[in-house]
Parts: C-alpha cells; sequence; structure tokens
C-alpha cells in the first residue's frame, strides 16, 4: 500500500512512518509512502498557498492552484482520496477497514478555515472527521487514520491481534493484566488465574458487555446480540 500525504509541514509527518511498527512495515516492503509539501506548487514569489475566504469571515483559505498541482503530481483522480475534516463524516473502524482495501491512498492535510471546496469536489476526497473537537491542523488527523489503515494490512502486525481487539465484534475490548499478581495490593482476578479456557472466554465477554454498556451504549444499539450476549446482559 502506498500512503501519500500532501502537507505544508512534512516534518510533523515523517517520524510517524520512521518509529516503531509503521518503520518495520516500510522495512519490510509492505507500505510505502510519500510526502508533498504542497508549497512546491507554488509559483508566485511568497510561495502563497492561502487566501481570504469569499464572502468574508475569520481566518484564511488554502488556495485551489498549488493544492490541485500536487494532486496532480500524484495521479490523484485515479486513487482514493482523503481529506481529514472535522465537518466530515464520522471516521470509524469500518472506514478504516474500507480504506485498507486500497492500494493507494492520498491524504490532504489542511489548515487555517480549510480548504477551498473545489478542489475536493474535484478529486472527489472522502470527508471524515476522527472526532467531535476541532484540531488546528489536519496532519495529526491523517496520521490516527493512517494508523488506523495501515495496521489492518496483512503483515503489518499479528492477525489475533486484530481479532480481540475493540470494535472487532462490535464491542470495547475487555481489560487486560499482566505480571504481577499482587500490585499495590489489587489482584489479578481469579478467573484468568485458573486456566479454564471457557471461563476466561465468557468473563472477557461479560466484561466487554459491561464496559459497552457503560461507556459506549450506543454500539449496543447497532449490534445483533447473540443469545450468550443477550443472557449475560439479562435481556
Ligand atoms: N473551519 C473548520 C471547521 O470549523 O470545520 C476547522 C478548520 S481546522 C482549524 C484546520 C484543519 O484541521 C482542517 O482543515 C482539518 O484538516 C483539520 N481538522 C480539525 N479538526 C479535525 C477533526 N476533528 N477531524 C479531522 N480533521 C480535523
Amino acid at each position: 500500500m502506498n500512503i501519500v500525504v500532501l502537507t505544508l509541514f512534512p516534518e510533523l509527518v515523517e517520524p510517524y512512518f520512521t518509529t516503531s511498527i509503521p518503520a518495520k512495515a516500510v522495512e519490510r516492503g509492505l507500505i510505502s509512502y510519500t510526502l508533498v509539501n504542497f508549497r512546491d506548487f507554488a509559483h508566485d514569489r511568497h510561495r502563497t498557498c492561502d487566501d481570504a475566504p469569499y464572502g468574508g469571515g475569520a481566518g484564511m483559505v488554502i488556495k485551489p492552484e498549488p493544492l490541485a498541482e500536487a494532486l496532480d503530481s500524484v495521479d490523484a483522480l485515479s486513487h482514493t482520496v482523503v481529506y481529514p475534516s472535522a465537518a466530515g463524516y464520522r471516521f470509524t473502524q469500518q472506514v478504516a477497514r474500507d480504506l485498507s482495501r486500497e492500494e493507494t491512498l492520498i491524504f490532504i492535510c489542511g489548515r487555517y478555515e480549510g480548504v477551498d471546496q473545489r478542489v475536493l469536489d474535484f478529486y472527489r476526497a472522502r470527508e471524515y472527521s476522527i472526532g467531535d473537537y476541532v484540531l488546528s491542523s489536519g496532519e495529526l488527523a491523517a496520521l490516527v487514520m493512517i494508523d488506523a489503515v495501515i495496521r489492518l494490512r496483512e503483515g503489518v502486525i499479528t492477525r489475533e491481534s486484530l481479532e480481540e481487539e475493540s470494535y472487532a465484534s462490535g464491542l470495547l475490548e475487555y481489560p487486560h493484566y499482566t505480571r504481577p499478581v499482587e500490585f499495590r495490593g489489587m489482584s489479578v482476578p481469579e478467573v484468568l488465574l485458573s486456566g479454564h479456557h471457557a471461563e476466561i472466554r465468557r468473563w472477557r465477554l461479560r466484561k466487554s458487555l459491561e464496559r459497552t454498556l457503560d461507556r459506549r451504549p450506543d454500539l449496543l444499539h447497532n449490534k445483533a446480540l447473540t443469545e450468550e450476549e443477550k443472557g449475560i446482559l439479562k435481556i
């Protein structure tokens, strides 16, 4: 998979790809990345990439021309373009799964008030928000999305790690414990020490259900519960 990031601050994005899991994935040829500074496509003396908004109002808007030229340079019309935006559709694990099937993904990192809408429309950019808050730029949001996507690619991390984690089954994941058995007066739940696999599985399922009910009841509304899950929830 090739990840292309269009940004005014490549130095903010680069460290992600040279650290830990992404760095290993790059080394093993599972992913590649290209960082494009779209300021390089601004042709005036000051290499201007922003301008005042039509209609007035605060802030500046990313100009269409340099960004469009940068998008053309990576053949964006032939690929999926993603624009992280506070005004976008919600970025979910399902969106990450869908995007992980693409061979090339192009991310546009916005700044200021955002990007001229015509560029987004022309390149059919998919606009996604990572949460109900406003960041000062798109780089961190793009990296959140990239991270969620590339770990789903074959070989980047182990299959089993993906199967049990939050959202895989529509539930939040159960709590984890490791050595030592006693820590500051708190013990590891007895069942996890029992070696009884069926009971451990049921305990984890119960914890997942309780946690989801407490923290994200909206997820339960969208999930078709199994008979076992209904039994645990007593519904
Ligand atoms: N004027 C925009 C609005 O009210 O929707 C906010 C612009 S924000 C200051 C600058 C850039 O940060 C945006 O263009 C977008 O790329 C990025 N951004 C901010 N919040 C985000 C979020 N929750 N999810 C994804 N991207 C976000």
